[in-house]
Formats: structure tokens, sequence, C-alpha cells
């Protein structure tokens, strides 16, 4: 059963202590994705294909070059460049200036109008920019541990526990974890864990707010031999509740 996948990731990232569960999870996903890509994996064919068509976002880009490997890096980027190069260069050659005839298959309907004036050239790059081998493989895993999570809240009493000891999520997967909830509970099941969803996460982001308004009031000079209480790290803090992710993690690294 793929909703049991991964139980003992999501009873890990429980017991984490982080500001969101599913923000250290991502985290270890995508070390474990970069790892993957930069390991040996581009030398086969069939991977490097696939990097070569799909690229990378500016964000994983810049992850993979902080993560090191100059010469995996170097092949990875290679082949995507000589796909880049061949793909626009066709594209390219069958514009007719002037004439706009960008590909509209994938903007919606209220986009359309926009980028009717739009070139070939135009549309094919900001299509690109849409996709990342490194997000989309993320993106998989993440779906399946929302299903575990969700397999945990009905099967596990213990987990349940947990997690309403735990310091909630962040505001970016608090939206995924309702849809998701929404999408799979049964309506008593939603009757019982919404609310207490809502509580749960109503109460850790008055946690993180003192801790942000008291790190301010530290700064006044009459604070200046108070107790930093929690606040010191409010600020990474605040930014994960706000937006997720670890700003203050310095950058993964492969192995030398
Ligand atoms: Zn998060
Ligand atoms: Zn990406």
């Amino acid at each position: 059963m793929k909703e049991k996948l991964y139980t003992i990731e999501l009873a890990d990232a429980v017991k984490s202590g982080d500001e969101c569960m599913f923000c250290w999870l991502e985290r270890k996903l995508e070390q474990e994705n970069l790892e993957f890509a930069l390991g040996s994996s581009y030398m086969e064919g069939d991977i490097r294909e696939q990097t070569s068509r799909k690229g990378f976002c500016r964000y994983h880009t810049k992850k993979m070059f902080d993560y090191g490997n100059t010469l995996g890096n170097a092949w990875i980027l290679k082949s995507r460049l000589e796909y880049v190069n061949r793909e626009l260069r066709q594209i390219m050659g069958h514009e007719q200036p002037g004439k706009g005839g960008g590909i509209l298959g994938h903007f919606s309907r209220a986009d359309r109008r926009r980028a009717e004036g739009c070139s070939a050239a135009e549309s094919w790059i900001r299509r690109e920019e849409k996709h990342c081998y490194i997000c989309e493989r993320m993106e998989v895993i993440a779906g399946r541990m929302l299903d575990t999570f969700v397999y945990m809240l009905k099967n596990d009493a213990e987990f349940g526990r947990m997690l309403m000891e735990s310091k909630g999520f962040c505001l970016h997967h608090f939206a995924d974890v309702r849809m998701i909830c929404e999408e799979k509970l049964k309506p008593g099941e939603k009757e019982e864990w919404i609310p207490k969803l809502g509580e749960l996460m109503g109460k850790n982001l008055d946690r993180v707010q003192e801790d942000i308004d008291w790190l301010i009031e530290k700064y006044d000079y009459r604070n200046k031999d108070a107790d930093w209480k929690q606040s010191k790290d409010a600020v990474p803090r605040t930014m994960q509740k706000l937006v997720g992710g670890h700003p203050a993690d310095p950058p993964f690294k492969g192995k030398k």
C-alpha cells in the first residue's frame, strides 16, 4: 500500500522538533535528490536524457552549484545546453517575425489573450522555466508523504498525539495538509481533525509571534540584561513559518 511507504520518515519528522515537519522532510528529500543527481547517475544515459529535457529551476541550479562536484555539474550542463541550443534554433527557424505564433497550448484561457502577441521563442523559454528535474522528483514523493500523513492520522493514535505536541507546520505546508485532509478524511474524521489542526497552527503562530516580538524588545537598551528567552533564532524561524524552508541552513555540500 503506497500510503504506508513513508511511515518511518513521518514518525521521525514529527519528533524532529522542527517548526514544520514537512519542511524537515522536504530538506531531507532535497538533499537525497541532490546527492542522486550529482552522485554518479549523470553518467547513465537515460538519466542524463531526463536532466537535459527537464533542466533545473534557478533555485535548484544554485543548490547544485553549492553542492560542488564540478565535473558532474559540467556533464549535466553540457547536455542541457546542447538540448536548449538545438531546440531553440529549431523554433526560431520556424518563426515568422512580427506574426506572433507562440505555442499557446500551455497557457490558461485567461493568459491566452496576453500571450497572443508572444513569439514562439518566448513561449518556449517560458515553458522551459516551469519545469525542473529535482522539483518534479520531489513533488512525486511529497505527494506520497501527504498520503502517508493522512493514513497515520487515521490509523496511528500515537502519531496523532505526537503531532499535537509538535510545532505544527509552516503556512505553505499547512495549505497542503488542509488540502489532503479535505480530500481524504471521512466526514467524522474531518470533524475531529480540522479543528485540532487549526488549534495546533494557531497556537504555534502565537508562539512564534511572541518570539519575534520579544526579539525586537530585546534590542531596547532597557532590556539589555533580560533573558533572550526563545527569541535568538526568531528571524529564521519566523521566515520558515511564513514561507517554508530553512533560511539559516549552510549550503548543502557533497562529501569530498
Ligand atoms: Zn513547511
Ligand atoms: Zn527545482
